[in-house]
């Protein structure tokens, strides 16, 4: 639901943004007529953000659903062993992060669209409350978190996440070695969200046994944390495989405009985890008073 409300939001903006004409070009000569919005550099980045978030979570989704899959199918009983485990651990994180992507996206369009996006002719804002609910039904993001954390993490004891986390080094080494300039800074930025997904795993598994309070005070920066570096390293391995078809330079911009502009959000949720329950137990002053 967060995905299809997300494209549909996204879809919408696009056609918006072709056709409302406000202020001109850039470049455009002194006198010209106004252009349509689509050329101003914040709306095309609202656009790519809207892409590029929405693409994000379908990866993490069609992910889950071949992991799934491969849960019933895999012919060699380790194996399905091994899909079980990883959609145990990918479950709560593509429910999670669409849904707050639908939000997000869907309030990006509202953005995109200005006052009509506020007002109801267009439907923008009705988007917005449509994914609304999907945060909070189907286990609230809040405890998909906990679940990430306390049930899922500790499979195989940390094993199962270890692999997923050696598999997205995979990506970034692919990334680097390609060395195609339309990748840009990903293979860097990439590569420090996947090294704070690792040090933030570590932290959980030291914690969650020893001070259930600080790792789950973590618990949602850390959900995050993994779905912006499984995410990111799901649409760079695309672009990878889409180099030479029709659709490859859409891919590798779309996966280019992610790692540069969102990525970069682990290291904070990095911090925010291993760093942040102190603040969150003080919170104990703020309410008490
Ligand atoms: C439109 C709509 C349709 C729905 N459809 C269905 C349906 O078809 N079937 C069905 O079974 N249910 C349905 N629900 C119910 C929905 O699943 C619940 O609203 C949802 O699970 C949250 O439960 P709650 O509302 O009791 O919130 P609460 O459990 O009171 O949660 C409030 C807040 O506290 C947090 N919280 C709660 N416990 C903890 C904890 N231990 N640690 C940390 N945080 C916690 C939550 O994350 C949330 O942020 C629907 C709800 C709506 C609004």
């Amino acid at each position: 639901q967060g995905v299809a409300i997300a494209e549909r939001a996204y879809q919408q903006a696009l056609a918006f943004a072709q056709e409302r004409k406000q202020g001109t070009a850039l470049d455009a000569p002194k006198g010209a007529p106004m252009s349509p919005i689509i050329v101003h550099p914040d709306i095309r980045r609202m656009l790519m953000e809207m892409r590029a978030k929405t693409q994000a979570a379908r990866t993490l989704s069609l992910l889950l659903a071949a992991l799934l899959d491969r849960s019933h199918r895999e012919p060699d009983e380790a194996r399905r062993k091994a899909a079980a485990e990883r959609a145990a651990i990918i479950t709560p994180i593509a429910k999670a992060y669409a849904t707050d992507i639908g939000v997000e996206v869907a309030s990006t369009g509202v953005q995109v669209h200005g006052g009509m996006g506020y007002v109801e002719e267009t439907g923008a804002a009705q988007h917005l409350r449509d994914a609304r609910i999907a945060t909070i039904y189907e286990g609230t993001n809040g405890i998909q978190a906990i679940d990430l954390v306390l049930r899922k993490l500790p499979l195989s004891n940390g094993d199962a996440v270890k692999a997923l986390i050696g598999e997205m080094r995979g990506v970034v080494a692919a990334v680097r070695e390609a060395n195609t300039p339309g990748f840009g800074h990903s293979a860097a930025r990439l590569g420090a969200a996947v090294d704070s997904l690792e040090r933030a795993t570590e932290w959980m598994l030291a914690t969650m046994g020893i001070d259930q309070a600080s790792a789950l005070a973590g618990a949602t920066p850390y959900l995050k944390l993994f779905a912006l570096a499984q995410g990111g390293t799901g649409l760079a391995k695309k672009a990878l495989a889409m180099q030479g078809e029709d659709q490859g330079a859409a891919a590798l911009a779309t996966a280019r405009f992610y790692a540069e502009h969102h990525v970069g959000e682990a290291t904070a949720l990095e911090l925010a985890v291993t760093e942040g329950a102190g603040a969150v137990e003080d919170s104990t002053a703020v309410f008490a008073a």
